[in-house]
């Protein structure tokens, strides 16, 4: 059996390789490694698989909710609503910008910000909600839309994790995520659902006015060449990862469906299990499984992931501290806030290997170890 990983890059790499290596000698021979031609052709064929007007390719998920933040023209102190739930890049670079954090809670059955929690953050002061499809399962969209709406706000997708799911409205017509907010974001990492080969990130919008105004941010705060309009950031997609990105664009289907081909038999052997709580599918989000997230109760998660260690299987906690707990946001005041869902959560989950290669063999000696160790 090939040696388990939580991501498998070789493995995928290996299917695509002579498409790829070719795409990247075409690069370096046209030595146009800035803003060369895939950086274009990319975006393109990303807006159209999203159905997105503009897609703004930038340097890296970070960078994308942070130029979305720029463009939205917050003052220091206005407020900002996110899950302490979620990885650190959502709430720092809110923080980053001087602008205030407030964590909400979230769904202990999606993982994604709780809309009666949201409402009730909501002061004078809050400009924007930032809401995160975790583990690549979508945020109830439509009712975060609606409170938006009602208060006037600016909903930012972080979208990092959930690139291809999508979202059903209760009229039935459907989305893809990081196209229903005014700005979504997303990052081409390697181990994301659609990840290149070094870092890369990418910022949507349906709105001209805003997609002018994040291009200039993203580009020295510049429309013509250095005559700078506002100040900005220097925030690029490589042409070499572009080039990748436009192969794995097209295999994003194919890859999507492998990764719930295996949370499908992850839930089936797990089902009904006292102790083991399965990822829940909201009727309304189209899952992609960039993990596959469990609950444990009445089990030492620890012990289990030394465990799976010891039979050669990774696992990983998504994520050891919440943003409530870091120290970088003690002087913002957000260490004090109690937030016991969270907490809760961040006791009992455990992330168990999911990636497009994953075989029925490897699937059934994770579930066998994990069993084995939980029946104890
Ligand atoms: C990966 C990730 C980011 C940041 O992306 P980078 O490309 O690493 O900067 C932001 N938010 C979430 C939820 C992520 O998973």
């Amino acid at each position: 059996m090939r040696p388990i990983q939580m991501v498998d890059l070789k493995a995928q790499y290996e299917k695509i390789k002579e498409e790829v290596n070719a795409a990247v000698l075409e690069v370096l021979d046209s030595a146009a490694f800035i803003n060369g031609k895939p950086v274009q052709a990319f975006s393109e064929q990303l807006a159209a698989y999203l159905h997105v007007k503009h897609v703004i390719p930038c340097a890296n998920g970070t960078d994308a909710l942070q130029i979305a933040m720029m463009a939205l023209d917050l003052q220091p102190g206005d407020e900002v609503i996110t899950p302490s739930f979620t990885y650190i890049a959502t709430t720092e670079v809110v923080a980053l910008l001087r602008l205030k954090p407030v964590f909400v809670e979230v769904d202990p059955k999606t993982f994604c910000m709780d809309v009666e929690a949201l409402k009730k953050a909501i002061t004078p002061k809050t400009k924007a909600i930032v809401p995160v499809h975790l583990y690549g399962h979508a945020a109830n969209m439509e009712a975060i839309m609606a409170v938006a709406q009602e208060h006037n706000l600016f909903v930012i997708e972080d979208n990092a994790q959930a690139i291809g799911g999508a979202f059903t409205f209760s009229d039935g017509t459907t989305k893809k995520n990081g196209t229903i907010g005014h700005i979504g974001c997303t990052s081409f990492f390697p181990s994301k659902n659609l990840g290149g080969y070094g870092d890369g990130g990418a910022i949507f919008t349906n709105d001209d006015t805003l997609a002018e105004k994040l291009r200039m941010i993203a580009n020295h705060g510049q429309k013509v060449r250095y005559y700078h309009e506002v100040v900005g950031c220097n925030s690029r997609l490589d042409t070499i990862q572009a080039a990748i990105l436009q192969i794995k664009l097209r295999e994003l289907d194919n890859y999507i469906n492998a990764r719930r081909s295996a949370a499908d038999y992850y839930d089936k052997v797990f089902a009904n299990h006292p102790k083991i709580t399965t990822p829940y599918r909201a009727p309304y989000s189209h899952h992609v499984f960039h993990q596959y997230t469990l609950i444990l109760e009445g089990v030492d998660r620890d012990a289990l992931h030394q465990h799976l260690a010891a039979k050669q299987i990774p696992s990983m906690i998504y994520y050891p501290v919440p943003g409530h707990r870091q120290n970088m946001f003690a002087s913002f005041g957000l260490t004090q806030v109690e937030m016991p869902i969270t907490d809760w959560l961040t006791e009992r989950v455990i992330s168990l290997p999911m990636h497009t290669e994953l075989t029925e063999e490897q699937l059934q000696y994770i579930t066998t170890q994990v069993l084995e160790f939980v029946n104890r």
